[in-house]
């Protein structure tokens, strides 16, 4: 393991920003610990061998219940990290205003390394393992997709679980970021990606903070840089694209391409899909190095990969005016001094990338309540706006176009309420840290100020707990 603590590094942001709090030390220190660790190590048999996995689950806060984060699958992972991404789930959930306290889960190993069968065997023991704890349930911990896991692997979880608990009327709720045939919600895929667009377009909609860094107003035009083409990467990217923006660059493991005229991630994806590579794409030029990517000029740079890409030694060469930490942990704290002193504005990974949790939280209310959104109320809606629209006509004398006709009648589908929902929270967060910033302008960073909101929306679930009388 590095030097460099992930868990050290949140603690150290924590600290900083609970010096513009007015917490009792006991309280900061109950916060910022980790409640419950469970490391656990079990056997499963990979073609005639035994190998023995090693595996995590955090659970950082019981301040609310159940708690909730994903589960990444990477050799990477370690307890320092899943510490971290556990606190970060508390701080985040609690911006966002999800009733989560925060947990995350690992297992120490490298997808790409096993069949599917053998991912499947390793998840349900992993499954197994936490039901034996009891670290797991829809009241108690709720995991979710992360690094190196997606729907099938929340479906072997959400099917063990089912399976060990007959007639738990409320099983489903278990896990999120389930396929929809397995009691997923429609729009959880793009959740993150589109959750980063909404709270940068929010920034960039700001008159005040646009005119300090430089910038025009609105999303159109701006100059953004993706690094990762992963789900939240490839989403964050196209929702820029679609709203105008020009993708002038797109990085992953093998390299980064870059055009000024801009690049189509759905072109480029496929050509990464067919090729191999990102590397090559008509029209652009080559970096070698992914992380050269982050280095070029541009508006906005998005890092959607892992932690800790820019540091202290990269980012006095990182020229974008703003940063939106799509991935959890990008950067660290030596690079949030640097970005400070520039003047560079870091919309921080613990509420921009919270898209994800927020539509969890919404398949999770979707699994307590057994119905599908939009079922009550589609057709209801599609009738009233029916008949508005034909009083308006016959008074009016004037009559729309078809396609005018479906877009007013138009009742809502799940996905148009997750994502309005979605839109909603998001708006609201990044408003509510940018007013928590401007009330205290001794607070150096967006981060800080991101903290001191979850910090005191934690301290006060604590004291009106009574836990601290
Ligand atoms: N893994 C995602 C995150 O870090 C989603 C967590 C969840 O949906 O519970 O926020």
């Amino acid at each position: 393991m590095s030097e460099y603590s992930f868990f050290g590094s949140v603690e150290k942001s924590f600290d900083k920003a609970a010096k513009f709090t007015n917490w009792d030390p006991g309280i900061l220190e109950q916060i910022k610990q980790c409640n419950a660790v469970y490391r656990m190590h079990f056997p499963v048999k990979i073609g005639d061998n035994i190998e023995v996995i090693k595996a995590y689950r955090v659970q950082h806060s019981h301040h609310k219940l159940p708690c909730k984060g994903g589960i990444r699958f990477a050799m990477s992972v370690n307890l320092d990290e899943v510490m971290a991404l556990a606190a970060l789930m508390t701080y985040k959930c609690a911006i966002v205003n999800v009733p989560f306290a925060g947990a995350k889960g690992g297992i120490t190993i490298d997808p790409k390394k096993y069949t599917p069968y053998e991912l499947e065997k390793i998840t349900r023991r992993y499954t197994s393992e936490l039901i034996k704890k009891n670290f797991i349930g829809p009241g108690i911990d709720v995991p979710a997709p992360d690094y190196g896991t997606g729907e099938r692997e929340m479906a072997w979880i959400v099917d063990t679980y089912v399976s060990m608990r007959p007639g738990e009327i409320d099983a489903l709720g278990c896990v999120t970021g389930k396929p929809v045939t397995q009691g997923g919600v429609r729009g959880r895929r793009e959740a993150t990606g589109l959750g980063v667009f909404y709270g940068l377009r929010e920034v960039c909609n700001m008159p005040d903070v646009m005119q300090r860094l430089g910038l025009s107003v609105g999303v159109k035009g701006k100059k953004v840089a993706v690094q990762g083409l992963g789900n939240v990467g490839y989403h964050s990217a196209k929702f820029f694209q679609e709203a105008g923006a020009i993708i002038v660059g797109l990085a992953e493991y093998e390299g980064a391409i870059w055009s000024n005229d801009g690049l189509d991630v759905d072109a480029v994806f496929n050509h990464r899909k067919k090729t191999g590579s990102i590397l090559n794409f008509p029209g652009s030029q080559n970096f070698a190095k992914s992380t050269d990517a982050l280095e070029m000029e541009c508006d906005i740079l998005i890092p959607a990969a892992l932690e800790n890409v820019i540091n202290g030694e990269n980012a006095p060469r990182v020229k974008a005016k703003i940063i939106g930490e799509a991935a959890n942990g990008p950067l660290t704290p030596e690079a949030d001094e640097v970005f400070a002193s520039k003047g560079t504005l870091v919309v921080p990974d613990m509420y921009l990338n919270a898209g994800g949790v927020t539509v969890s939280y919404f398949e999770w209310l979707k699994n307590l309540s057994h119905v599908r959104y939009g079922r009550m109320e589609k057709r209801f809606t599609e009738n009233q706006n029916r008949q508005m629209l034909e009083q308006i006509e016959e008074i009016s004398g004037k009559k729309v176009s078809e396609k005018e006709r479906e877009e007013i009648i138009h009742g809502p589908d799940e996905v148009d309420l997750v994502r309005s929902g979605l839109e909603e929270t998001m708006i609201s967060a990044t408003r509510e840290v940018m007013d928590c910033w401007k009330a205290n302008p001794q607070i150096p960073d967006m981060r800080t100020a991101a903290y001191v909101v979850a910090i005191n929306k934690v301290g006060t679930s604590y004291e009106e707990l009574g836990i601290f009388p």
